[in-house]
């Protein structure tokens, strides 16, 4: 990153190698387009296919299943390289691997694992996640879509809020819905994973979010009106949707982490670049102590975030759980990006307001990894409950 530090974490050659493809691939395929597909709100759907023609779809899936099987920190290497070109795709990735992929691989029968990891691997599907809604974000337990059996069918009704990519003809998407409405198991309790497709009588898309940042990866609202599901959809034991969804976050705070770094990373470099070609008073900008000192904190932060993130993933590649480390790794990491765009947008005076220059973009980007897989306050919540019990 910086011409005098070499990478603190030492990669195997095999963790280097995707860490250049994935460098390439976003440098070339992504990083000239992200501000267009910005300004336009537009989603490039033959990213998906490029992705999977990676294995960038399936980084944690097993090769049983077509996929690479890599350890959690090649995978978190390669989402900071996406998102440092473009936030949107790095969203994707993200969702697609730590959440319904995993949820399918962990919990799915052998049947389900072989109808829907391969197409997803591929890229032929698009993993989504739909646990929220309007009214039960923070407190997700609370959420009111209800599924009740009927015959060889599970019948649903409800709205899922914010469900990335939930639009996408070739979703593929994991939706939480309640199946036990009796007072003694209301809340996390009664909550059942099914897979859902837009191919379903029922299925609707009610909404397109219009977003401050994040403007190339589309957000939607979904209505299930009568929505009829095979009963071979529903993911696991019926009951533990919601606790196969909290598994799987831990994994999706480590791939939120992973973007806001690229996010972070890509502000540092753009302004490094900018104040040695940036003359005031007759001198480059980062002559001034002011400004070495904010570029300093900036990537001090960027590697601290980094290092903490490196240091879980490795506990979780060695079989460990680590728990509340995930939550430290997703609030340090997404406040850094946070505090040093705004520090890049300062870098940057009058041309850190403008589109002109990647950082108010960036800026835009970073502020969403605070708030979604768990608000900066729910992270808090979370780490607060570990240090004190
Ligand atoms: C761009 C985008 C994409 C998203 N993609 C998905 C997706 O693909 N799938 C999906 O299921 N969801 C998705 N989400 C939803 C996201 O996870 C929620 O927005 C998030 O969990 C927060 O819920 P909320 O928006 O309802 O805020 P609220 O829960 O209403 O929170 C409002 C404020 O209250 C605070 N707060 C709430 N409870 C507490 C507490 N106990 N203690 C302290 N403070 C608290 C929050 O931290 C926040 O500051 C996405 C959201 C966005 C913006």
């Amino acid at each position: 990153m910086h011409k005098d530090l070499p990478p603190l974490t030492a990669l195997t050659p095999e963790q280097s190698e995707i860490q250049r493809t994935a460098r390439a691939f976003a440098q070339s395929e992504l990083a000239p387009y992200a501000a267009e597909w910005d300004e336009k709100s537009f989603f490039e759907p033959s990213i998906v296919r490029k992705l999977g023609e990676l294995g960038f779809l399936g980084m944690l899936v097993p090769e049983a299943y077509d996929g690479l099987g890599l350890d959690c920190l090649t995978y978190l290497i390669a989402i900071e390289e996406i998102a440092a070109a473009d936030a949107s795709t790095a969203v994707l990735m993200s969702v697609h691997n730590s959440l319904p992929t995993q949820m399918i691989l962990n919990y799915g029968t052998e049947q389900q694992k072989r109808e829907w990891l391969r197409p997803m691997v591929r890229g032929d599907k698009l993993g989504c996640f739909a646990l929220s809604e309007a009214d039960a974000g923070s407190d997700a337990a609370s959420l009111a879509t209800q599924a009740v059996r009927d015959g060889d069918h599970w019948v649903l009704n409800g709205t899922k809020a914010w469900v990335s990519h939930g639009s996408d003809p070739n979703a593929v998407i994991v939706a939480m819905a309640r199946t036990d409405t009796s007072d003694a198991r209301r809340g996390r309790n009664g909550i059942s994973a099914f897979i859902v497709t837009p191919d379903l009588a029922g299925f609707r898309v009610s909404k397109k979010e219009n977003k401050m940042g994040l403007r190339a990866s589309p957000t939607v609202q979904l209505s299930f009106d009568n929505m009829r599901v095979p009963a071979d959809r529903l993911l696991g034991e019926e009951g533990q949707g919601f606790v196969y969804a909290l598994q799987s976050l831990e994994h999706g705070r480590m791939g939120v982490a992973a973007q806001a770094l690229g996010i972070a990373r890509a502000a540092v470099e753009a302004s490094v670049a900018y104040a040695a070609e940036r003359k005031q008073f007759g001198k480059a900008i980062n002559e001034f102590q002011a400004i070495q000192w904010k570029l300093a904190d900036m990537a001090t932060r960027v590697h601290t975030a980094r290092a903490l993130l490196h240091a879980t993933a490795a506990m979780k590649d060695r079989g460990e759980s680590p728990g509340a480390y995930t939550a430290m790794c997703k609030l340090v990491a997404s406040e850094t990006a946070m505090w040093v765009t705004t520090q890049a947008v300062q870098v940057f005076g009058g041309y850190g307001y403008v589109k002109e220059y990647p950082v108010e973009r960036l800026f835009r980007d970073a502020k969403v990894t605070e708030i979604y897989e768990g608000t900066s306050e729910i992270q808090r919540v979370i780490i607060g409950r570990a240090v004190t019990e």
